[in-house]
């Protein structure tokens, strides 16, 4: 069985997470609960960080927040040095409200509102990464009717496919996202922002998509942005101080998933980079990238509680938990694969093989298929492993479920950083129909 940072197994059998029984945890906390496991997320934090120290190259490693957006996980964050990317007002609100430094905030998005423009503006953030004509003009006016300086990025398309799953590839000429670089649109948005008085732009930005398991595709992107660096450089005299390529390294999920160590893919990064610009005597950019999952992916676990079992005589036994797609709807959405183990039984033989469900009113709520476990029982406890991203952050209240706690585990203490939903809460903004109605026949 494959564990994951401080994971182990204690002398009763039991899954321990930074020093802490996953039992004691799901006694405490209850269950669904999401456990993250901090040591782990700031030794990538820091392999990211320290590879581009170790190469003397000028960078920004932001966390691409949408994977675990909260309070406690900015602040985290924060203190590792890291920057932060936000694609809404909601994220970036949260970063404001953690006391997230604003200077290394870069908002992302491909329909950032007026009022989301104005907010980042007047928060005074690091970067706007800018993704299409409108939000160009958007940003022109308000900039100007503000009187606002802004620094901005250029999201752009190389064309490049990462090898992985369609949903989550953004990095294709047919993309919603970005200029594309090959059609004259990325040049044409260049011309559009070069001569601003009130933008400055730093230079391009891509990402190429998720789940990445080589360094190719990260290079040939560079390649690619880079070609266009030098014609600017060479037609217009413009350099561009910055380099992002985004995010997407992959992560293990099951044993199918054989990822690179963070400080591969970066030192691979820069070679590729140092070769393109050394041939051409361009100044070295700032390399900025986005890790994501990476960060946060396999630090969290998410318990539950065993309940209900059901056998299809000669197809598969289901197994239910007391969560289910509205806690994780990655397998429901794009058939993403787990692990698991049972919390109460680490050492017990595998004997029986199970299809995880859970209790949402939907077929297709299935968290694992047939996977290998001992004999389960009502009560035990099931520990899914690498739900750190686009886990919380994609929970929703199907069904009415109030969405679980979230806990921060290391070196044997454990606080609460998301409370868990009440019933209350999930009526806290229904109008009763025994209000008074407005308009027309009032
Ligand atoms: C989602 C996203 C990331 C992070 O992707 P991961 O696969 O989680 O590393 C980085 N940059 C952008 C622009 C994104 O949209």
């Amino acid at each position: 069985m494959h564990l994951f940072g401080t994971q182990s197994v204690d002398e009763q059998g039991h899954l321990t997470i930074g020093g802490t029984s996953a039992l004691t945890l799901a006694k405490n906390y209850g269950t669904p609960l999401y456990v993250y496991d901090t040591a782990l997320i700031k030794e990538r934090a820091l392999a990211f960080i320290q590879t581009f120290e170790r190469e003397h190259v000028k960078a920004q490693v932001a966390y691409a927040s949408k994977a675990f957006s909260s309070i406690a996980m900015y602040q985290l964050a924060a203190e590792e040095g890291l920057s932060l990317d936000v694609v809404s007002g909601g994220e970036l609100y949260t970063a404001i409200h953690a006391g997230f430094p604003v200077d290394r905030i870069h908002f992302h998005g491909n329909n950032k509102s007026d009022d989301e423009l104005l907010f980042a503006l007047n928060a005074g953030i690091g970067c706007i990464v800018v993704d299409n004509f409108y939000e160009i003009e958007q940003l022109k006016r308000l900039t100007e009717n503000h009187n606002k300086q802004i620094n901005i990025l250029l999201r752009v398309t190389p064309g490049i496919e990462a090898h992985t799953h369609d949903y989550i590839t953004t990095g294709q000429a047919d993309s919603k996202f970005g200029f594309d670089l090959n059609n004259g649109q990325a040049d044409k948005a260049f011309h559009a922002v070069r001569d601003e008085k009130f933008i400055r732009l730093l230079g391009m930005h891509c990402h190429i998509g998720s789940q990445i398991f080589d360094t190719v595709a990260f290079s040939l992107a560079a390649k690619k942005l880079i070609g266009k660096m030098l014609t600017w450089k060479t037609d217009f005299g413009f350099i561009c101080p910055v380099l992002n390529l985004g995010g997407g390294f992959g992560i293990r999920y099951t044993e199918e998933d054989k990822p690179l160590q963070p400080a591969i893919y970066v030192e691979d990064m820069i070679r590729s980079i140092r070769s393109e610009i050394g041939e051409a005597d361009y100044p070295m950019p700032e390399i900025w990238i986005e890790p994501g999952r990476s960060l946060v992916g396999d630090a969290g676990t998410t318990l539950y509680s065993i309940g209900s079992q059901k056998e299809v005589p000669g197809v598969r036994n289901y197994l239910a938990v007391d969560g289910g797609m509205s806690d994780n709807i990655r397998p429901a959405l794009y058939q993403a694969k787990y692990d698991a183990a049972v919390a109460n039984k680490m050492t017990a033989e595998a004997t029986t093989t199970y299809t995880v469900a859970g209790k949402c009113c939907e077929s297709g709520d299935k968290l694992i298929e047939d996977i290998s476990l001992p004999s389960v029982e009502a009560g035990d406890i099931l520990a899914v492993f690498c739900t750190g991203a686009y886990g919380y952050s994609m929970a929703s209240n199907y069904n009415r479920l109030p969405r679980p706690a979230v806990v921060f585990v290391e070196e044997g203490s454990h606080r609460v950083v998301i409370k868990r939903e009440t019933y209350e809460d999930l009526v806290r903004l229904d109008c009763s129909l025994q209000g008074e109605t407005v308009g027309a026949h009032s």
